[in-house]
This record gives C-alpha cells, sequence and structure tokens, in this order.
C-alpha cells in the first residue's frame, strides 16, 4: 500500500504545489500508516530535496539527467510509471497543474491504472477502494470518483490543502532513469524564459480579476494596484484578452485556465457560466459590479453593487492601510 507523490519545481525550486500534494500525499500515507515516498526530476540541490522531508515524505527518490532537465510528458511519463512498479506503488499524487494534466492520464493508461482528476478534497478510503470528491463539467457540478484498480492516480486540483509542516527523517536515494527511450524525446525545451515575477495565476491564494467593465486596458492599473496590495496575482474574463487588453494566459474559465484561489475578485464581470466554469471552486468569492442583476452576483460570498471605478481604489487605499 505503498504512497508516492510527484513533485514539480522551477528552475531547482520546489513550487508551492509541491509542498500541497506532499501533505495531501502525506494524509493518505498516515491513514494507511505507511511512510511516504517523494519523487523529483530534473536539477535539484540536496538541501532543496531535504525541505521535502520538513512536510512528511521520508524517502525521496530523485532522477537527473540532462534529458530530464525541463518537463517533457513522455520522458517524464516513463520515469514516474517504472517508479510506481519498482516501489509497488499504490497510490500515486502529483498536482493538477499544465504538466499534471499532461502526465496524469498518460501515466494511468501507462499503468492501466484508475485516474482521478480536478481533485478538490482528501479521498475516503475503505479496503481496496478510493472515492474522491472531483470538479465535473468545466466546475459546474462536483462528481465522486470511486477507483478499484490496483493503482490509483489522483491529480489533485491547487489550494485543495494547506501545505503542512510535518518533520520527519529522510533519506534521499539518486536514481539512475531507466533506460531512455529515445521515441520519448521527439521535442524538448531548450530554453525556458521567465517573463514575469510575479504570483503565478494558477498557484494564487488571491486572485484579482478584471472584465469588460473596465473598459479598456488603460484603466486596468486600478486591478494590478489592488492586486499589488494584496500580493494576489491578476485574471481576467475571455473578451477581455480576445480584445487584446491582457495576454491569454490570463483568462480564466471554461476556455482558459481553471483556478481554485482562497480569495476571487471579480470586477466588471457579469458571471457568465463560461467564466463561472473556472472559478467557481474559489474558496470565497466577491463581486463587485454595478449591475445589481448581475448574475455573478448568485454565487458571491460577499457582493458590492457599485462603480469598480470608485470602489477598487479605495478598497487598495484601505488594504494598504491595514
Ligand atoms: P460582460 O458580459 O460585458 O460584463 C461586463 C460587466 O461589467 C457587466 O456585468 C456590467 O454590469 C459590469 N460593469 C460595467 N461597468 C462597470 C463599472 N463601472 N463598475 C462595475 N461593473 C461594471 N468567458 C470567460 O470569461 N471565460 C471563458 O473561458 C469563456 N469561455 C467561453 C466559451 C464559449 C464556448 C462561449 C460561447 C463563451 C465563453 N466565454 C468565456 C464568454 C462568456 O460567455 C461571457 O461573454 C464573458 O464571460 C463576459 O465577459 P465579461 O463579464 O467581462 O463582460
Amino acid at each position: 500500500m505503498s504512497v508516492l507523490v510527484f513533485v514539480e519545481h522551477t528552475e531547482g525550486q520546489f513550487k508551492k504545489s509541491a509542498y500541497e500534494v506532499v501533505s495531501y500525499a502525506k494524509a493518505i500515507a498516515k491513514h494507511l500508516h505507511q511512510p511516504l515516498t517523494a519523487l523529483a526530476i530534473g536539477n535539484i540541490t540536496t538541501e532543496e530535496l531535504q525541505r521535502l522531508g520538513r512536510y512528511g515524505a521520508s524517502k525521496i527518490l530523485h532522477v537527473n539527467h540532462h534529458k530530464l532537465a525541463s518537463f517533457i510528458n513522455q520522458g517524464y511519463a516513463s520515469v514516474i510509471a517504472h517508479t510506481v512498479r519498482e516501489e509497488g506503488v499504490e497510490f500515486m499524487v502529483l498536482s493538477n497543474s499544465f504538466s499534471g494534466k499532461d502526465l496524469a492520464p498518460r501515466l494511468a493508461a501507462k499503468l492501466q491504472a484508475g485516474l482521478a482528476s480536478n481533485v478538490v478534497a482528501l479521498p475516503e478510503i475503505d479496503g481496496d477502494q478510493l472515492t474522491v470528491k472531483t470538479t465535473a463539467f468545466s466546475g459546474k457540478a462536483f462528481a465522486y470518483i470511486t477507483l478499484h484498480s490496483p493503482v490509483k492516480v489522483l491529480a489533485v486540483n491547487a489550494n485543495t490543502i494547506e501545505s503542512k509542516e510535518d518533520p520527519t527523517t529522510t533519506n534521499i536515494v539518486a536514481l539512475e532513469p531507466a533506460a531512455i527511450d529515445m521515441a520519448d524525446f521527439k521535442a524538448m525545451i531548450k530554453e525556458l524564459i521567465q517573463t514575469t515575477d510575479k504570483v503565478a495565476l494558477p498557484e494564487a491564494e488571491i486572485v484579482v480579476s478584471g472584465g469588460r467593465g473596465l473598459k479598456g486596458p488603460e484603466n486596468w492599473n486600478i486591478i494590478e494596484d489592488l492586486a499589488e496590495a494584496l500580493g494576489a496575482a491578476v485574471a481576467c474574463s475571455k473578451p477581455v484578452s480576445d480584445a487584446g487588453w491582457r495576454p491569454h494566459s490570463e483568462h480564466v474559465g471554461q476556455t482558459g485556465i481553471t483556478i481554485s484561489p482562497k480569495l476571487y475578485f471579480a470586477v466588471g464581470i457579469s458571471g457568465a457560466i463560461q467564466h463561472l466554469a473556472g472559478v467557481s471552486s474559489s474558496k470565497v468569492i466577491v463581486v463587485i459590479n454595478k449591475d445589481p442583476e448581475a448574475p455573478f452576483f448568485k454565487v458571491a460570498d460577499y457582493g458590492i453593487v457599485g462603480d469598480a471605478f470608485e470602489l477598487v481604489p479605495k478598497l487598495t487605499a484601505a488594504v494598504k492601510a491595514y
């Protein structure tokens, strides 16, 4: 009944979601009275690897090979699947990130495993069976998925649980990648260029999002100022990115990114179902809209009816003064 968690990093630094999935997998391992093994791939220092021990991973498998320096789904899936077989893993946990969404189905197919993706809660385990809550139909519904397969793959949404320190003695094991298959490396990332040092949208705990109610890109400073004051990431609705007011990487919704921050501010966004599909699993939703009939108010935890151009700067000043 062994539990393995795959952890992601950027340029050798573990992502926030890496610690979250370690805490998630640790909760499963504790329930089963099993130790937790973590798998990291790429160029990562021993000091950084040891951080995983603070969150409860007692064995850390590290695969470092120049072909695996950047994420490549076929290559990573081969290494992870091989490790799952070698370690006799029953529960395989990874983040439902861009890379995780790519990896999880490939892994499940390689391992003939049951897959639950978009996981938003800890599972219930009953003997050989696991049941877990996931989002379905682009976030419009929740589904409870039961897995009976010998190997179970869980792709966990960001912010599903808070990473929690649970220190344990850690054993780092350097693994040689099992025979590298050149067919796995038909396309490779040559260079990664970081274009911003702001909070990454998929991992952000707080998101400030603007819609067509902002009237134009020249007014986005009020969104950015509030985001900066809150340490939040910036997002937008689809028409905003379609119009070129904001980059497509900020577009949330059915055809954009799905996010689950702790706090989501929707400013001048009507709340169309396609937008809600990407944000409805946010823990708390605050809506600012001048139309009291805007559909977004129906799903808001807090709603403010008023003009964004008056309210948002006041909110920013209040946050700064806090
Ligand atoms: P609008 O609907 O124009 O709403 C603007 C809002 O701003 C209004 O509610 C208005 O009352 C308010 N407002 C105006 N002025 C002010 C002010 N001064 N202060 C405060 N409030 C003000 N949309 C997405 O966002 N994401 C998606 O992924 C997505 N995918 C789609 C996929 C399909 C197949 C289709 C058909 C549509 C999709 N859409 C998506 C579009 C979606 O249906 C809506 O058209 C879109 O979300 C509306 O964007 P909006 O709320 O910014 O603009």
